[in-house]
């Protein structure tokens, strides 16, 4: 039978949902009527999954590892009351407030946010922080990291299980052409970059001497000759700021974009950060590292857009990458994957390794990271999964549904820099430094995929249907690929794995030629990732076409035909 793509989409991980999608956030009413708004954390417990939320259309806006944190009315309320949903309310007057996340896992940070507005924990080291008066991130206590509320909703989706098995490794090999790209980071400029930002002054976010630092990065992104750059501005508390997007436009997937970024802006204690506030490691290091990566990929043309950003206002509550991913998230903007460099450079222990954070559905990023370290830095990266790690700018494009990382040295921080007048370039360990950068140029040159002189171009239309034929005594199922013909093609190479994005195996023996393929090894209920190469009359191999995942259906057809009804089986045959 052939289903519509779309419904297959709903099931993943076996269960029907139909608020998987980011919708719009709910309208803040102009004055409360017929009941209120309230902020309420919904547990996730072992006997709630996020699938119940999702199904009452929750306004969600922030998922942590333990619980939820939604805006509800008291129609919600009772809906979930009546299905036995544990909840507590954090705050009964949520129209028109303004919330901060705050991390509170330091001894008495708990107690100085208290000190400071209302704070009420959300789970062990996190805190939701508001004022009756005011804007949060001017109250809140400096040197605590914070993330502004999301300000629309979520999406959320059922958790998989944990799987003890093992990511499987890419099945890239070392390229040498990446490897050269690679060695074009120069140490000397990652050191030379990091010392601009602090000669410049302060970067907090609000000084003029942050814009200025804005402009001066601008001109450093227009001098590498890339495709565009330009300032999106966006409003934070009395405030604006910009970020600085610059882009190089992808030859074969213009609109498949990959993000490198960082935050530019700085801070330092509150009685100082107005005028001092180096941030070498927080986060020139980062920022410096996006540079250099613009740079050394600048001269190669790539199959995929690459964005280089960076943003300003993190330190306020993540403003700008709130702002730049929701704005991603309404233009439909395909952002495929986002890696986020924050603090690459201090190491407090010989080797040091790099930390990179992911939520469930970030995590394979995180997995071609910890491929890709050993290969380009060399430094070891260690994946966490934690979706209670918030407090940088991947975060926000998390709560846009867009898989990103954030690579960082220590966390819990180990610099004793952090956010003090002391955080400069002398303090940096350049090898580590510079083995991050490293590793992160040679991951998002895999992403971008640079296109090599003589070799053949990716194939760009790679469709994929699966037919399943049954008899009273077995199924037969295959799944049927096809093609748009690459010109310089002589015959092509199929991939599949059953972990998107990661371990392709090529499943053809000698280059097919034609433009189709049935794959006949499948299994009903399997996930299928497909990616197709093409060969070159000398044997020169493409890189590869973008990934096409299908999922085939359940593996019991009845459960299947019950779960989307009759009415939808026209045009399944
Ligand atoms: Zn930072």
């Amino acid at each position: 039978m052939k289903l519509p793509k779309g419904l297959l989409a709903l099931t993943l991980g076996g269960a029907a949902l139909l608020s998987a999608a980011p919708g719009p956030g709910r309208p803040v009413p102009a004055a409360p009527s017929g009941g209120s708004l309230a902020l309420i954390r919904v547990s996730l417990g072992a006997t709630t999954s996020d699938a119940v939320p999702a199904r009452l259309r929750l306004d969600v806006r922030q998922e942590l590892g333990t619980c939820l944190l939604a805006l509800a009315d008291r129609g919600d309320l009772a809906a979930l009351r009546r299905r036995g949903v544990r909840f507590t309310v954090v705050d009964r007057n949520a129209a028109r407030r303004e919330y901060l996340l705050v991390e509170t896992s330091r001894p008495g940070a708990l107690e100085s946010l208290r000190s400071a507005g209302r704070a009420v924990a959300v789970e062990p080291g996190t805190a939701v922080f508001w004022t009756d008066e005011g804007h949060p991130a001017e109250a809140v206590p400096a040197g605590l990291p914070r993330k502004a509320l999301a300000a629309r909703t979520v999406p959320t989706r059922p958790r998989r299980l944990a799987t003890a098995a093992a990511a499987p490794l890419p099945v890239a090999a070392q390229d040498p052409f990446i490897e050269a790209i690679v060695a074009n980071v120069s140490p000397a400029n990652l050191a030379a970059r990091v010392q601009t930002l602090p000669d410049l002054g302060t970067r907090y976010a609000s000084t003029t001497n942050c814009e200025a630092a804005g402009e001066a990065l601008y001109a450093a992104f227009a001098a590498l000759g890339l495709d565009d750059v330009h300032f999106e501005s966006f409003a934070f508390s009395a405030y604006t700021s910009r970020n600085v997007v610059a882009e190089k436009t992808g030859e074969t997937f213009p609109d498949d974009i990959l993000i490198i970024c960082s935050h530019y802006d700085s801070t330092s204690p509150a009685s100082t950060r107005l005028t001092d506030a180096p941030g070498a490691d927080d986060n020139a290091s980062g920022m410096a590292a996006v540079l250099e990566a613009a740079r050394v990929l600048a001269a190669h043309p790539l199959d995929y857009t690459v964005r280089f950003v960076a943003f300003s206002a993190e330190e306020w509550g993540l403003y700008g990458s709130r702002a730049y991913a929701a704005a991603a998230r309404g233009a439909g903007e395909a952002i495929r994957g986002v890696l986020n460099l924050d603090m690459i450079g201090y190491a407090d222990a010989a080797p040091e390794d790099l930390q990179v954070f992911v939520n469930q559905d970030s995590a394979w990023l995180a997995d071609l990271f910890v491929a890709a370290g050993p290969r380009y830095g060399p430094v070891t990266a260690v994946k966490v999964v934690d979706p209670s790690i918030i407090y940088s700018d991947h975060s926000p494009f998390w709560d846009n549904g867009y898989a990103a990382f954030m690579a960082i040295e220590d966390y819990p921080l180990a610099n004793p820099y952090y956010h003090r007048t002391t955080d400069t370039l002398a303090t940096l360990d350049q090898a580590f430094f510079a083995a991050c950068a490293r590793a992160s140029v040679g991951l998002l040159a895999e992403l971008a995929q640079p296109i090599k002189a003589g070799h053949p171009r990716a194939p760009a239309r790679l469709t994929a249907d699966w037919d399943s034929y049954s008899s009273l005594f077995t199924t037969l199922s295959v799944v049927n690929l096809e093609w748009t013909a690459q010109p310089d093609a002589a015959g092509y190479n199929i991939y599949r794995t059953s972990t998107p994005h990661l371990g392709f195996v090529k499943i053809n023996g000698e280059p097919v030629t034609g433009t189709s393929y049935a794959d006949e090894t499948v299994v009903a209920g399997g996930e299928y990732c497909y990616a197709l190469t093409a060969v070159g009359p000398t044997g020169l191999e493409s890189n590869r076409s973008r990934d096409n995942v299908w999922s085939g259906p359940l593996a019991s057809p009845a459960s299947w035909l019950r779960r989307i009804g009759p009415s939808l089986l026209r045009g399944i045959h």
